[in-house]
């Protein structure tokens, strides 16, 4: 099982899984936003997530949502897709942008 290391601002370093995340991509940039919510207080985090990340974060099976669907295209979707799977070290990655 894929465990996320992420922070909460109010715990500290929590441990989640893909399926507690979820990705607000902006088809326009490389980056986008994550969120979650924290498992011990419930409270809703928001985490930028560059463009590393967010293919990391889709590369574990975070589920994503695009935020300007008007600008989405097969193009952007592919790029995402090409993305996955080209850097496995998620764990350090995230925790070293904390
Ligand atoms: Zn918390």
């Amino acid at each position: 099982m894929t465990t996320i290391k992420s922070t909460c601002s109010r715990c500290g370093d929590v441990k989640l899984q893909p399926m507690d995340l979820a990705l607000e991509l902006d088809p326009a940039e490389d980056s986008g936003v994550y969120r979650f919510a924290c498992p011990t207080c419930a409270q809703i985090q928001r985490r930028p997530a560059n463009a590393r990340v967010v293919s990391v974060l889709l590369a574990t099976g975070v589920p994503y949502e695009v935020v300007r669907t008007d600008l989405i295209t097969e193009s952007e979707i592919s790029r995402f897709a090409e993305a996955l799977g080209q850097d496995a070290d998620f764990i350090s990655m995230i925790t070293s942008t904390t």
